[in-house]
């Protein structure tokens, strides 16, 4: 039996993702609710608690639980890696690195040892060391895959946590991945305590890239629109519009084939062919044309007491059609 992933400081913010009350760890390979009324049952797999309410999320208990051996010994195939490494990507995120050294500098001036939760952290998000490596930080690292970063697995529409349990929530990468993003910011600001802060990255022009889960995406102020119960410090574009350019250029070329062999050799080609555009991003995300045509965008806000109305969201618009 593996050892608990999640650090025990979480333990007492861990509460039933279906009725929010609190849960206790009933064994090395189980949690449970304490409701006399709900008494569900999570399993822990791999030193991962899965803390997912079947009844109202895409994901099933059981499935963490049969792929139970598998979890930490699959590798990419050499060639898949081999591949992976050598080809140069299309994709860049401009200051991601800067965003989240900002971020740990915001934590840490709340408190000595601010709690931050991540959600979608099974994967290194691109540009996130300069949080990993603060070591004040207490990091919880949650995803709804397991992984070697897995710490708890939990879907973020009904997060297991206590009202305002965290100082920090990041969510890079993620919210086009949820069913109702809308939901998962309104648990993302259950969970933060007053003044917490959030920070996302999201997608706009970005063609479908999980497959069956990838559902959404937003302009500039469609994203800030999700976030209008916190107060901006920054917003802008994370990804530009020569990112855009050369995904578009790749899933069109790819929209020609469909054999599996095919598909590989015209990726191959998509990659040497569009990998230069990423690096007009730095120069054009100054612009306001960006802000309309970006692959992405980054939100760094402040837990708020107040909502953004609509009519204060449409003069926010920076864009190029003033
Ligand atoms: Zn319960």
């Amino acid at each position: 039996m593996s050892a608990l992933r999640l650090p025990a400081a979480f333990l007492p913010s861990l509460r039933c993702p279906h009725c929010r009350q609190p849960l206790i760890q009933e064994s090395a390979a189980c949690f449970r609710c304490t409701a006399p009324n709900c008494g569900r049952e999570y399993p822990v797999v791999a030193g991962v608690p899965i803390l997912i309410d079947e009844s109202r999320s895409v994901f099933n208990l059981e499935d963490f639980i049969a792929r139970r051996d598998t979890y930490f010994r699959s590798r990419p195939g050499r060639l898949r890696a081999l591949r992976q490494k050598l080809l140069p990507s299309i994709s860049a995120n401009i200051d991601s690195a800067d965003h989240y050294r900002r971020l740990a500098q915001l934590l840490l001036e709340r408190r000595e040892r601010p709690q931050v939760l991540i959600i979608g952290g099974g994967i290194l998000g691109e540009g996130m060391a300069p949080l990993l490596e603060q070591p004040a930080l207490q990091l919880l690292e949650s995803d709804v895959s397991i992984t070697s970063r897995t710490m708890l697995v939990c879907d973020a529409h009904d997060l297991p946590f206590a009202d305002g349990t965290f100082d920090g929530i990041v969510a890079q990468a993620v919210l086009e991945h949820v069913v109702d993003p809308y939901r998962c910011v309104e648990e993302i600001h259950r969970v933060l305590a007053p003044d917490g802060l959030v920070y996302a990255e999201t997608p706009f022009m970005q063609q479908v890239h999980a497959g069956r889960y990838d559902f959404t995406r937003f302009t500039h102020l469609g994203h800030r629109r999700l976030f209008r119960h916190f107060e901006e410090i920054e917003s802008g574009v994370i990804c530009g519009p020569g990112m855009a350019l050369a995904w578009a250029y790749r899933y069109f070329l790819l929209s020609f084939v469909s054999s599996p062999l095919l598909f590989r050799l015209v990726d191959v080609f998509a990659h040497l062919t569009a990998f230069w555009l990423k690096y007009l991003d730095p120069y054009l995300a100054q612009k306001p044309g960006a802000l309309d045509a970006a692959s992405g965008y980054f939100f760094l806000g402040r837990r708020s007491t107040q909502i953004l109305s609509d009519k204060e969201l449409v003069r926010l618009y920076r864009g190029r059609m003033q």
